[in-house]
């Protein structure tokens, strides 16, 4: 066995919820093949960061893959540049943004533009921009997403976002949380470029067509999540393992490039719950020909919960398990699954509750657990681990880890 699956379901665990039963989505869930994994395989609960952190996905996939947050972790913007495909160089303040839409006095009447979608000819519009010596980079994410990417001398990634997170409110101003004049020329520079964006995006074509259908306009990025690419040592180097990514998401390619992950593109995977997650599984099983370790990402569970569809989220989870048919036998392959977070259906936010671990391979030691479940799986023989213990166990498991002493 010297191959790994690695299948982070985001935000799969959840809480007890009155209206199944006291079950959380997992445990209602009928799930056959997770359970056929768990019966031949070991299981535990993982804080993914650490006890009590609720994590940000991003965060979480840095601890899950061994990088400490804490050293590595600098803001969003980046990791969903990189994950559209943005090139980002050293020094580069990378952002993310929405478009959306704030009358006259910058009062905001939706965040996300009537969820605007096609937004290329607005981010044609504002990239490239000259603001003092600073260039401005715009490119298109999902839907309403965009990313930005300031290149200029002495800038800082330690700015406030311009977004407020809420509507009806004003847009903010950014501004430097460190008290460097690096960072407050990049809050300048990001302020400018939020009120230019207002100027061009209001009197642009496709928002006065959008007007003219009765839609909500795009004419403004609200920008958050400011911050400086990290230098990471990339996964071969740290685990001599050659990895591959499989995400729908901007986020999760990108942070598989940024560990130096080949990225395989699977056309059906969308990020979101009409997926096709039999595809990415498929594909996953045919990338082991060229690489040691595959990490499959599957976005549809936090969605739904952060939408408080629980009845959705347990659906989501039955197709999660239906597509993971042909892993149940296959006994050469080191298969993981578990979530980067919790996200609570009733909270409808990330919550720090631990997350459901399950590891199946050959001749590894089984367990007493029979389902898989946020409380079944807590008298696993992983016991309660903490996200940076995850690739060490790994490792191990291939008989690979680094021997401590002589
Ligand atoms: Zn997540």
């Amino acid at each position: 066995m010297d191959k790994v699956l690695l299948i982070i379901c985001d935000g799969l665990s959840d809480r007890p919820i009155t209206e199944l039963g006291g079950k959380t989505p997992l445990e209602a869930a009928k799930t056959p093949n997770l359970d056929r994994l768990v019966k031949r395989g070991l299981t535990g609960l993982m804080h993914v960061v650490d006890i009590g952190i609720r994590p940000g996905s991003d965060v979480a996939h840095l601890s899950l893959f061994g990088y400490d947050p804490n050293l590595y972790y600098s803001g969003r913007g980046p990791f969903e540049a990189v994950g559209i495909g943005m090139e980002i160089k050293p020094n580069d303040v990378a952002l993310r943004g929405n478009f959306a839409t704030v009358d006259s006095a910058f009062r905001i009447i939706d965040r996300r533009a009537g969820r605007i979608e096609h937004t290329f000819p607005l981010t044609r519009a504002l990239n490239d921009m000259l603001i003092e010596d600073t260039k401005v980079y715009v490119s298109v994410g999902t839907g309403h997403r965009a990313a930005v990417i300031l290149r200029g001398k002495n800038l800082n990634g330690r700015i406030s976002d311009v977004d407020p997170h809420k509507e009806g409110v004003k847009v903010r101003s950014a501004y430097a949380l460190v008290k460097t004049a690096s960072a407050k020329k990049t809050a300048k520079i990001i302020n400018q470029f939020v009120r230019r964006s207002y100027q061009i995006l209001s009197a642009h074509p496709l928002n006065k067509k959008r007007e003219k259908e009765g839609k909500l306009p795009g004419n403004i990025i609200l920008l958050r999540g400011a911050g400086i690419l990290p230098k990471l040592p990339t996964f071969l180097e740290k685990y001599s393992l050659k990895a591959a990514c499989i995400a729908g998401g901007g986020l999760y390619k990108g942070i598989g490039r940024l560990l130096g992950m080949d990225t395989i593109e699977v056309p059906q995977a969308t990020g979101k719950p009409d997926t096709n997650i039999k595809a990415k599984i498929e594909a996953a099983l045919k990338t082991f020909k060229t690489h040691d370790f595959v990490f499959v990402h599957i976005k549809g569970a936090d969605v739904l919960a952060e939408d408080g569809d629980f009845l959705g989220k347990k659906k989501f989870i039955e197709k999660i398990d239906a597509a993971l048919s042909p892993l149940v036998k296959r006994e050469d392959i080191l298969i993981v699954i578990t979530a980067d977070h919790t996200t609570s259906s009733i909270l409808k936010i990330h919550t720090a509750d631990p997350v459901p671990l399950l590891m199946a391979g050959k001749n590894l030691h089984t367990d007493q657990v029979t389902l898989f479940g946020e409380r079944s799986v807590a008298s696993g023989k992983l016991g309660h681990i903490v996200g940076k213990h995850l690739m060490p166990i790994i490792l191990d498991f291939l008989g690979r880890a680094p021997l401590m002493g002589a």
